[in-house]
């Protein structure tokens, strides 16, 4: 790949590669901003699961090591 064209002074998005206006913060377009505060919305959804469920599941193992430990 060849990157000889003009060098015009665009931004582009890092991720889809789109042009950005030149006032733009960052390296993302505001559809990429806005996919990744969806992303780690979802990410943030997903651990809080996860973290119940590991919770849930410590619960019980130590309702079943305790109850071992009992001789029930
Ligand atoms: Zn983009």
């Amino acid at each position: 790949m060849k990157n000889n064209e003009k060098e015009v002074d665009i931004k582009k998005c890092k991720k889809c590669g789109c042009e950005l206006a030149s006032d733009t913060r960052g390296n993302l377009c505001l559809n990429c901003k806005k996919k990744r505060v969806n992303f780690w919305g979802l990410v943030g959804k997903g651990t809080l699961a996860v973290a119940s469920v590991v919770l849930f599941l410590g619960r019980v193992v130590l309702f079943v090591v305790t109850r071992g430990k009992k001789g029930l």
